[in-house]
């Protein structure tokens, strides 16, 4: 198994070099060369599996003989252990032909963990290998930040120094990062805005010599170790719902378009999916996208359902390559004049071809607020305001009755108790395994927004400088 650049020019590489490398030398995307094939016959064996031995069975053909399967059955589980319901995404039944599949019962309350679970554990294995470490750097406006540090926390091989701008996030969000004390995490609280933290880590990665003195590293969504993991609870739910026998639709509440574009390579391998409903909020490019074949970056609004609030999805440059024949050239041409003119079009053919399989759908702050009052006053069910995006994509896609859908369920209610309590009047409590967090100790530095003094800062906490000195 190995990986190819979405823009044709950066060398093949192996799967243990593409978790390591992040994004492509030339600026693209990796993506398997060719998709593993899940037949009839193998998703009949995976009933009855569980979520680990599943996502064993799922991934293993893309680690291309990389790690062993003994290895990476072991990591699997101890990821897949750190989830507070024994099914890790149980799939909870909405209504007559919908479902809610919630992958929100990891340490941050957010999906991001099914993927960055692993991730940890994957670089700290394949770095262990190679005798090798990494330092870690990363920007947050609260939610990611969380996520990567839970991922990387007492990671032998890793150091990992978040920065968020001190007073901006929630309480919630900052406390989830800095009661977190392993002596391998840092937590910066920048004396600035969210901008000046993602500049300041673009000005560490932009020094060379810095980076590689540091082995700088980051666990942002273009990975495709996290696409990897994804994959798994697509196949999961098809399976659950009647795979390969029955064909089955997803709705998924999009940002970078990570999420959906796992379930797209479930598909490629071999999963019977009617539909994928792409919801976004009124950050609705994607939704335009699918309605027109024009891609238009507009303004970013806030809106209730932050993590979707995006203005450019950098993962849809990965469904683009196959649109575009896996010609790599007339991707990087593409987006060469995205980043020039915000805008690009496909043809009329590469759009029916894109919308025979997906639809889009853009729910507002008042459609937001319904679905979830409406969840709520049918059954008690508290939906998150992301998930709640999802929701109304699958009731408005209008499918064939007799294909379920399901709905993916992206953040716990509790994540969001402002907007749920807003819709539903309840203010939904913490889960148990972070009901104490108001009382845990908290543990960060606050920094004036100096490039040399932030510098300095990771440099003498990273353990690779230090051997590298
Ligand atoms: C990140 C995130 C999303 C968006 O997922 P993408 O893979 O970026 O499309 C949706 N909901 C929540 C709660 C998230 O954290």
């Amino acid at each position: 198994m190995s990986y190819i650049s979405t823009r044709g020019q950066a060398p093949a590489l192996a799967f243990d070099d593409v978790l390591l490398a992040g994004l492509a030398r030339d600026g693209g995307l990796y993506v398997p060369a060719a998709w593993p094939r899940l037949t009839p016959d193998d998703l009949r064996r995976f009933r009855g599996l569980s979520y680990a031995e599943l996502a064993v069975e799922v991934m293993l053909p893309f680690l291309g003989g990389t790690i062993g399967r003994d290895d990476f059955a072991r990591l699997v589980t101890d990821a897949y252990g750190s989830f507070a319901h024994q099914a890790v995404v149980p799939l909870v039944q909405l209504d007559a032909r919908t479902w809610m599949m919630e992958l929100f019962h990891g340490p941050t309350l957010a999906f991001k963990d099914v993927a960055l679970q692993l991730l940890g554990r994957l670089f700290d294995h394949v770095l262990a290998a190679r005798d090798s470490r990494v330092t870690i750097v990363g920007a947050t406006s609260g939610d990611t930040g969380s996520a990567a540090i839970e991922a990387c926390r007492d990671r032998d091989r890793v150091d990992i120094v978040i920065l968020h701008p001190r007073g901006r996030t929630s309480e919630v969000q900052r406390r989830q990062m800095t009661s977190v004390l392993s002596s391998n995490v840092h937590n910066v609280a920048l004396e600035g805005t969210f901008d000046d933290c993602q500049d300041a880590v673009k000005a560490m990665f932009n020094d060379a010599a810095y980076r590689d003195a540091l082995n700088l590293s980051a666990v942002n969504s273009i990975n495709w170790a996290r696409i990897m993991a994804q994959i798994v609870y697509y196949v999961a739910a098809a399976v659950a719902l009647g795979a390969p026998d029955r064909e089955v639709a997803f709705a998924v509440p999009t940002g970078n378009f990570g999420n959906v574009y796992a379930a797209y390579a479930a598909r490629q391998m071999g999963v019977p999916v009617a539909k994928l409903i792409v919801g976004t909020n009124e950050n609705d490019i994607l939704a335009r996208f699918f309605a027109s074949g024009e891609m238009k970056a507009d303004g970013v609004v806030p809106t209730l359902s932050p993590s979707m609030d995006i203005q450019v999805s950098s993962n849809f440059e990965r469904l683009l390559f196959d649109l575009m024949d896996r010609d790599g050239a007339a991707v990087a041409t593409c987006m060469a004049g995205f980043r020039e003119t915000g805008r690009f079009e496909v043809s009329q053919g590469q759009l029916a071809r894109v919308r025979d399989l997906f639809a889009g759908h853009r729910c507002d702050t008042a459609g937001t607020l319904a679905v979830m009052q409406d969840a709520y006053a049918r059954s008690g069910y508290l939906v998150d305001p992301h998930s709640a995006v999802g929701v109304a994509a699958a009731h408005a896609a209008g499918l064939d009755p007799s294909v379920p859908v399901i709905v993916m369920g992206t953040a716990h209610p509790a994540k969001f108790p402002d907007a749920v309590e807003k819709a539903t009047g309840l203010r939904p409590p913490l889960p148990r395994h972070l009901a104490d967090l108001y009382d845990r100790p908290e543990r960060m530095d606050i920094l004036a927004n100096d490039i040399q003094i932030l510098k300095e800062y990771v440099r003498a906490r990273s353990r690779v400088a230090r051997i590298n000195a």
